[in-house]
């Protein structure tokens, strides 16, 4: 399918590197594509940022049909572009759409169409330190009826978003809240899935946790509530001695492409790095014997999170003396330095455009 591309007339002006924050900032030009039964994925254009016409009747506003994915671009020493790993997000887009009845998409030609909107907007990916384009692809049903079923007809969008560093003052530790009454999400639900109605079901817990001081919110399983499942964001890991675990995917857990980074990292390198079950009272017990070295979040947003206190029921566990533990470290230097070129990628992990 080829890609009309239509170039906008009124450039905007550039927002100040230092002023980017997260996700407030949209460039030039966004990529969309349409799907009808008839005619399946059709009319794939770039075309300047903008809003849509919705009709009140749109059967996503009503039933929530839509999913996403997250990933970035990033700017080498040399001028080189890279994106890291987009044909695993690609991938994730099928599974989601599977999981929401969307129709699946061609996994190449997104990666193609991303490629190309990512350079021609190239003047907007920023270039400080931890700095970053982040792309937003998502899908949402576009028919307008309100019987519930699967829309017939869907818009597949790419917006692209300039975004400052994550840490203002290096790898800070976050809190993190570890809830125990409300539930992200059970198996044979949509937890596995990049889909609006997970962050939607996630938010009122968030809130009051917030109320409390903490940042983010430690999701258990939603059965037992009992075993550990991740942050909502982020995915979730904990060095325990000398083993770095993280929960295994189990149908509930989103399974985040920088948590495949770690483990593939953290095996490379020597480390014992495992996927397995783990419950909250294991977490308790091994930190009253001094056991739990460092907790950390993984996700596209932040890379790692250094967890430096996890609150359960009332009892504050402080990690690692709140500090960035030696693994953190180890891993966000050495994944930033492959996404952006400065460390050896024996992974193949990058993938360069330019
Ligand atoms: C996107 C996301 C993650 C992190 O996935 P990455 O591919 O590493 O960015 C973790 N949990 C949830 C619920 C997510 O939506």
């Amino acid at each position: 399918m080829e890609i009309k591309v239509t170039k906008t007339t009124t450039p905007k002006t550039k927002p100040d590197a230092s002023a980017l924050g997260f996700g407030k900032y949209f460039t030039d030009h966004m990529f969309v594509m349409d799907y009808s039964d008839e005619k399946g994925w059709y009319d794939a254009r770039i075309v300047p940022y903008g809003p849509f016409e919705i009709e009140p009747a749109c059967t996503t506003l009503h039933y929530g049909q839509a999913i996403f994915e997250g990933l970035k671009a990033y700017k080498g020493a040399n001028g080189e572009i890279f994106l890291y790993r987009p044909e695993r997000n690609m991938a994730r887009i099928n599974q989601s759409n599977d999981r929401l009845c969307i129709p699946q998409i061609d996994e190449a030609f997104a990666v193609e169409a991303i490629k190309q909107l990512v350079l021609l907007d190239q003047d907007w990916i920023p270039e400080g330190e931890g700095t970053s384009l982040y792309i937003r692809p998502f899908i949402f049903g576009t028919d307008n009826m309100l019987g519930v079923h699967p829309s017939h007809t869907y818009k597949f969008v790419v917006i692209l978003s300039p975004v400052g560093s994550y840490y203002k003052d290096g790898l800070a530790p976050v809190k993190i809240w570890v809830e125990d009454d409300y539930v992200r999400a059970v198996r044979g639900g949509m937890g596995f899935a990049k889909t609006a109605g997970n962050y939607a079901a996630s938010l009122k817990a968030q809130a009051v946790s917030s109320e409390k001081g903490y940042s983010q919110v430690l999701w258990l399983d939603g059965v037992e509530r009992k075993y550990i499942e991740e942050v909502g964001a982020m995915n979730i890991f904990f060095k325990i001695g000398d083993e770095v675990v993280t929960p295994e995917l189990n149908g509930s857990i989103l399974a985040g492409i920088t948590r495949d980074s770690v483990l593939k990292v953290l095996t490379a390198y020597g480390y014992n790095a495992s996927e397995r079950k783990v419950s909250i009272d294991e977490i308790v017990e091994a930190y009253k014997e001094g056991k739990l070295e460092e907790v950390f979040g993984t996700g596209t947003a932040a890379v790692i999170s250094p967890v430096g206190e996890l609150c359960f029921r009332g009892e504050k566990m402080i990690i690692n003396n709140n500090e960035i533990g030696k693994v953190s470290q180890f891993l966000y230097d050495t994944i930033t330095g492959i996404q952006k070129g400065t460390v050896e990628d024996k992974f193949g992990f990058t993938y360069r455009i330019k």
